[in-house]
């Protein structure tokens, strides 16, 4: 019986450190791919205006001439637009 409790908690032991070396294994690349995927979410773009780098998705989008830029505030969005305006004058 105690026999049986021993392999019984062996057992465990052995699934529960095979579970966590499977995690742990896949944790490192499952926390890469995850900034790998973050970094796909969150591509750096760079402000054309105060060449600051920030995520895609925290970008301000302004379409001028065709082209969509994207600005990290909108008071650079806005100084760029007056800037663009003012150089086709
Ligand atoms: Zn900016």
């Amino acid at each position: 019986m105690i026999r049986l409790i021993v392999w019984l908690i062996v057992g465990y032991l052995l699934f529960r450190a095979l579970k966590s070396w499977i995690r742990g294994g896949a944790r490192p690349s499952g926390r890469v791919s995850r900034r790998a995927a973050g970094e796909v979410d969150d591509v750096m773009v760079k402000d054309p205006y105060c060449q600051a780098y920030f995520p895609e998705r925290n970008g301000l989008p302004l379409e001028i001439d065709g082209q969509r830029l994207l600005f990290c505030s909108p008071e650079c969005r806005d100084a760029y637009r007056r800037q663009r305006q003012a150089q086709r004058r």
